[in-house]
């Protein structure tokens, strides 16, 4: 696994032996631990999904992996299975929700509009949506 930021993280075994990681003053992080609270609306072993504070549409949920990545390609690189999972758990959300259509996004640096630097995926659904976004 290779983090950018590796100065700053803190390494912790769960509960299973596997490797974990946290970075100790990221806001999903402590979201993750149950350190802030969250509408949590999933989990898996390697994911949770939680409404997003500031929701853009009827259903707007982020899902995050347990374990600390910068974005979605570091992610994908560090640990694809868990990468994979994301998705899975925002199509099961979706549907739980009951939406059949939803756009997943993963803005990735600043100038696209990426605020916290631990993978997540937008869901967005139950609105109609335009093409191409802002
Ligand atoms: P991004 O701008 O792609 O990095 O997405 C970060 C998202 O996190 C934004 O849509 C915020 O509204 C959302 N957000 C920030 N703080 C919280 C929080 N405490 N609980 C849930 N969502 C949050
Ligand atoms: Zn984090």
């Amino acid at each position: 696994m290779e983090f950018r930021d590796s100065m700053t993280l803190e390494t912790r075994r769960g509960a299973k032996g596997r490797h974990m990681a946290a970075a100790p003053d990221c806001l999903f992080c402590k979201i993750v631990a149950g350190d802030v609270p969250a509408e949590v609306v999933h989990v898996t072993e390697h994911a949770v999904a939680f409404r997003d504070i500031n929701a853009q549409a009827p259903t707007h949920v982020l899902v995050v992996p347990r374990v600390h990545y910068r974005n979605a390609a570091e992610l994908a690189h560090g640990d694809p299975e868990v990468t994979a999972e994301l998705l899975r758990v925002a199509a099961a959300v979706a549907e739980a929700e009951g939406h059949a259509d939803y756009r997943l996004v993963f803005n990735t640096g600043e100038s696209v509009g990426q605020t916290v630097f631990h993978t997540h995926v937008h869901l967005l659904a139950g609105r109609a949506m335009t093409w191409p976004p802002g």
